[in-house]
């Protein structure tokens, strides 16, 4: 393998700083996309980017994964956490806020390439005193349960006629958050034992319960602590006088469990808590000089560093597309909990509190690609997760009278389906009915599809042979069993249902549904030979457990070979659903230079009518299958799809995924287009809902759009090539895949040949 130590030399990071996310001015603004963006994060729990000393317009947010607690409608949501960022500096009784005062100097930088966000302040206090204020925090990539902050004041100035600078500092955790206007957990106890603070919290509903520990130190001479209990904001204050030219640093750590990771929350965060603190000592007792956030920093940075070899992509010849790139796999990275197959990757991650943390498709379509050929370990994880929860998709299929295994359009921790069944429009505040939990269907193909892709990209016959058949089978069951027969046209279909296009509902013969649909029976044949030839007591004992017989298989096949899939012969061009050409065309001139999605300026009824999409449907199924189709189908389906798809205001997660094919058909400038529209989706927020939470699909569909795209990407059984398309300015694509195990080291130069080993 090619790929060195690191990637990213320190100096390379320093002089480029397309490893840094900067923001040079505090904006005051609501509701704030900055602080989403600013996420830090381990996958296990992550925080928005707030600040340590509050800002009163501020959306805190620490998401745990798989922390839920039950909403009124939608089920559940993850349950924000008791703040545990908060530290509010006092200089002579004043308080220093962001507001108040004079701003002299503010710089805001998280480091992708560790993980760490840094916010830097020169303050005048309204009496005039200057100070710099540093605050550093992350969450450790290497302890997913400790989460640091090291805070650092210094004196720059003071008036004259002062004496004396008394500087206080009070750490806390905060009660007081909620997601937006609810409130998920009640104190349940609290208390202090040596250095140490505990919060024992609970969620409302689901009783999940929280326990939190931090301690607050500073090796500043003079300083003194006091801790102070409370049931909703317990603290530790540190105080002491500070010269002019002086500083103090103070730093809080962190630990925190809950009941989904142990019982006995007191000993596993006690004992966490504690030997990171034995460390500490330890360190100076051999008269190290670094402190326990010192070296947190490092052990942390070591695990980024560990990512970064394996994940990173190097563009050259576009820095916007380089940081833009960089932050996507950051965020995969911070939202995925490795070590967790009973948690998935929400729509929004860990970084807001749109979609209430439910998984969709996103997972399964748009990210589990790069998890597949980058970090294989992780796609397996979260493919488990699917597995883990084939006993409620059972149910699932057969409330609806179904066989087999049909999975929760939108799902949580326990696999029962959590779309809500109505939303309250943001404007009108209709009511608006939400068929989706019943009638998009396509999400168990979906599931099916990155089963079987995963395997084939890792060559895991372990996880098929003990996983992933029971999906690929069970799935397969679901769609035999859904398909309607059509006597008069004779063959087989789903009605009602909705594609990947949301914008028409109750439509019948979703080309991308069936075409999946029929797939996922077909791959399930395929498997089920495959497993009968190499594990044969497996495949008995499957066919035993899921009352798969003789009969039924033929019954399969038969709908697979049947199945409608709606294609012009002559033309190529599939029709999106029963009558989707007749709709109305919409003229798109009329809309030019509009901020609105053409759903909410046409209204949610009369869009149905139109001709008009939300987003990628056959384009989706022709791009996920796209070695099936020759380049006129894929041409003259794309000049009917692509035009009438609202790629800036529908749904984010398809301008990214258009770029394989676009790059296929050589059309350059689309490609380009496309890409940037998901790659600054959210650095630039694009569609002003960024504030709710980074929109995770796209950062995989980033990932699909540069490997499998630009540089045209194809893995064979015994290797693979690249065909690369190059948009104006890239000379240089570097990335690393795992190809059955072993990771290659791509190397492109524009011009040149391609240098792989
Ligand atoms: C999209 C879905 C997606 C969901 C969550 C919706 O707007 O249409 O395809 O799964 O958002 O990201
Ligand atoms: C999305 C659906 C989702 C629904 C409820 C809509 O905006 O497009 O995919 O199920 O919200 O969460």
């Amino acid at each position: 393998m090619v790929v060195k130590e690191s990637m990213v030399p320190d100096e390379e990071r320093h002089v480029t700083n397309l490893w840094h996310i900067d923001e040079e001015h505090f904006n005051t603004g609501e509701p704030s996309s900055m602080e989403t963006i600013y996420t830090i994060g381990n996958g296990y729990f992550a925080t928005r980017g707030t600040f340590a000393d509050n800002y009163f317009r501020a959306r805190p947010g620490t998401l745990l994964s798989g922390v839920f607690d039950d909403i009124p409608i939608g089920k559940e949501e993850l349950a924000n956490v008791p703040d545990w960022l908060p530290i509010k500096l006092y200089i002579n009784g004043e308080r220093f806020h962001i507001t108040k005062g004079t701003i002299l100097a503010y710089q805001r930088t998280l480091d992708m390439s560790c993980g760490v966000l840094t916010q830097t302040v020169r303050w005048e206090s309204p009496s005039g005193i200057r100070l710099k204020i540093q605050n550093e925090h992350f969450a450790s990539l290497a302890q997913e349960h400790v989460g640091a902050i090291r805070y650092r004041v210094t004196v720059e100035e003071k008036p004259p006629d002062m004496h004396e600078l008394n500087l206080l500092l009070r750490a806390t955790f905060n009660m007081a958050v909620g997601n937006d206007d609810l409130m998920h957990w009640e104190p349940v106890e609290q208390w202090h034992e040596d250095e140490l603070v505990w919060l024992l919290t609970q969620t409302r509903h689901s009783t999940i319960q929280l326990l939190q520990t931090m301690d607050f130190m500073s090796q500043t001479r003079g300083f003194n602590k006091e801790i102070f209990d409370s049931d909703t904001s317990p603290s530790i204050e540190l105080r002491g006088k500070l010269a002019v030219g002086e500083t103090v640093t103070a730093e809080k750590i962190v630990v925190m469990y809950t009941t989904l990771d142990t019982h006995d929350l007191v000993l596993a965060a006690f004992a966490h808590h504690r030997r990171l603190m034995i460390g500490d000592e330890r360190a100076h007792q051999f008269g190290m000089q670094r402190s326990l956030y010192d070296i947190l920093l490092e052990q942390n940075k070591q695990a980024w560093r560990a990512y970064w070899n394996v994940s990173d992509i190097i563009i050259e010849g576009d820095d916007k597309a380089q940081l833009a790139v960089r932050y996507s796999l950051y965020q995969l990275r911070i939202s995925v909990n490795p070590r967790d197959s009973h948690s998935s990757i929400a729509a929004k991650g860990l970084t807001g509190f749109g979609y209430h943390g439910h998984v969709f498709h996103d997972t399964e379509i748009y990210m589990l690609p790069y998890f597949s050929y980058v970090h294989p370990e992780i796609a397996r994880t979260l493919l488990l997760y699917r597995y883990h929860l084939l006993p409620a998709a059972r149910e699932k299929a057969a409330g609806n009278g179904c066989e087999g295994a049909q999975y929760p359009w939108e799902s949580t921790r326990d696999g029962k389906e959590a779309t809500p069944d109505l939303l309250v429009h943001p404007e009108t505040k209709e009511l608006i009915p939400i068929p989706n939990g019943r009638i998009e269907l396509h999400i168990t193909a979906n599931i099916a599809y990155a089963v079987y892709q995963y395997w084939q990209v890792t060559g895991d016959d372990e996880f098929m042979r003990d996983f992933g058949a029971e999906i690929m089978l069970s799935t397969a069951m679901f769609w035999a069993s859904r398909a309607e027969w059509d006597p008069e046209d004779h063959h087989f279909g789903y009605n009602q249902v909705i594609g990947s296009d949301e914008w028409h509902e109750y439509v019948n013969n979703n080309a991308y549904t069936n075409y999946m649909a029929k797939w996922n029976i077909q791959a399930a044949l395929d498997i089920l030979r495959w497993i009968r030839h190499n594990a044969p007591d497996k495949a008995q004992e499957l066919l035993h457990a899921l009352h798969v017989t003789a009969p039924l298989l033929e019954h399969w096949q038969d709908v697979a070979e049947q199945m409608y899939i709606p294609q012009d012969k002559e033309t190529g061009l599939f029709e999106q659903f029963d009558g989707f050409c007749q709709l109305e065309p919409l003229d798109l001139d009329t809309y030019k230079g509009r901020q609105e999605s053409y759903q909410a300026i046409l209204g949610l009824e009369p869009t149905r009518h139109y001709r008009i999409i939300k987003q990628a449907d056959v384009l989706a199924f022709i791009t996920l299958f796209h070695q099936q189709f020759d380049l006129k189908t894929k041409q003259v389906n794309w000049d009917y799809y692509y035009p009438i798809t609202d790629h800036d205001y529908g749904s984010s997660l398809t301008p990214a995924l258009h770029v394989l094919l676009a790059c296929q058909l050589g059309l350059l400038d689309s490609a380009y287009e496309m890409f940037l529209k998901g790659a600054l989706v959210d650095l630039e927020d694009r569609r002003g809902n960024t504030s709710e939470g980074i929109h995770e699909a796209c950062c995989g569909a980033v990932w699909q759009a540069i490997v499998l795209g630009f540089a045209g990407l194809h893995v064979t059984d015994d290797g693979y090539t690249t065909h690369p398309s190059w948009p104006e300015g890239w000379t240089h694509l570097a990335f690393t895949f795992l190809h059955k195990g072993k990771p290659i080291f791509v190397d492109l130069r524009k011009g040149q040949e391609t240098l792989e080993e």
